[in-house]
C-alpha cells in the first residue's frame, strides 16, 4: 500500500488545496480537474487506502463523510440533485491511493456512467 500520496500531502499542508470544509475527522477540498461545476473531494485522515479496505471500526466515519458530503451540496447550491461517488480500485478510475468521496453538482449527470 502506498502511504505517501497528493491527499496525505493535502493534508498535512504540504500541497495547497481549496479547503471547503474541515474537522477533526475529515478534510474537504475543490477537486483541481473538476468535472462538474461543484466537484469536491472528501477525504478522511485516517489512512484507508480504498473503499475495499473499510472495516468494522470504520463504520462512523462513512456515515459523517456522508453527512458532510450532504451539508457540502446544501452550503454549494446544488442540493437539488447531485451525485457521490466513491472510485474503488484502478480499473474503476481510482488513481489517488486515499479513500475519497466525489461530490459532483451543478449540471445534469448521465447514467449510466461511463
Ligand atoms: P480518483 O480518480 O477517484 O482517484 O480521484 C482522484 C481525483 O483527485 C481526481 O478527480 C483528480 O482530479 C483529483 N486531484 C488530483 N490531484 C489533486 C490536487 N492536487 N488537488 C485537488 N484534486 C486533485
Amino acid at each position: 500500500m502506498m502511504t505517501d500520496n497528493i491527499f496525505l500531502k493535502i493534508l498535512n499542508k504540504q500541497l495547497p488545496a481549496k479547503i471547503a470544509y474541515e474537522d477533526d475527522r475529515c478534510l474537504a477540498f475543490h477537486d483541481i480537474k473538476p468535472q462538474a461545476p461543484v466537484h469536491v473531494l472528501i477525504i478522511p485522515r485516517k489512512v484507508i487506502a480504498t473503499h475495499d479496505d473499510l472495516t468494522e471500526e470504520d463504520r462512523e466515519l462513512v456515515g459523517h463523510l456522508h453527512l458532510v458530503a450532504a451539508k457540502l451540496a446544501k452550503q454549494l447550491g446544488v442540493s437539488e440533485g447531485y451525485r457521490v461517488v466513491v472510485n474503488c480500485r484502478e480499473r474503476a478510475g481510482q488513481t489517488v491511493p486515499h479513500l475519497h468521496l466525489h461530490l459532483l453538482g451543478g449540471r445534469d449527470l448521465a447514467w449510466p456512467p461511463g
